[in-house]
């Protein structure tokens, strides 16, 4: 069985790779390199975004299938849940989630698909699984630091408030 999880350089990834390897020490690490070169991350094996649909997602959606579908036989993913408030609901940088699914049965595993980002928030703290340089922003680069203000940031603040802890900003 090859296995694969995919990492983004965020929390929930990092919280689901750190989970898996207990079970599986073999599982690979993938993280697909993102077109504007903002998303450059340590991985065991980190692949180029190609272009495809006219958008960065539709591109990603495209190199999945062109790169690991073919290659491994399990790839999980650490999609979670939106939260319900309608600002993230509504808000335009919201991430469609879950595409490939039913269109590639069993060939995904999303284990965090119905928790939200504090709920997994909660694994980590539980297992001490250590976040440190964990990044959410879309908008700015890491050298940069969190913008504070897009939905990715605003639902890693949100996920913090709920815990009621301070947010942990890298
Ligand atoms: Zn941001």
């Amino acid at each position: 069985m090859k296995r694969c999880v995919m990492v983004s350089g965020g929390q929930d990834s990092r919280i689901l790779h750190q989970m898996l390897l207990k079970d599986y020490p073999d599982i690979v690490s993938v993280n697909i390199r993102k077109p504007n070169g903002m998303d450059v991350f340590d991985a065991d094996v980190v692949i180029d975004h190609m272009a495809h649909g006219g958008s960065t997602y539709k591109g990603t959606l495209y190199t999945v299938e062109q790169k690991l579908i073919p290659n491994y036989d399990e790839i999980w993913v650490a999609s979670n849940k939106t939260p319900e408030e309608d600002w993230f609901k509504n808000h335009a940088e919201a991430p469609v989630r879950g595409e490939l699914l039913s269109k590639y049965p069993g060939k995904f595993k999303t284990p965090y698909q119905e928790m939200y980002k504090w709920e997994v928030l909660q694994i980590a703290i539980d297992n001490k699984i250590d976040l440190t340089g964990t990044y959410s922003c879309v908008r700015r680069p890491k050298e940069q630091k969190h913008c504070r203000t897009c939905w990715f940031c605003k639902e890693r603040e949100l996920a913090y408030t709920k815990l009621g802890l301070e947010v942990y900003w890298e």
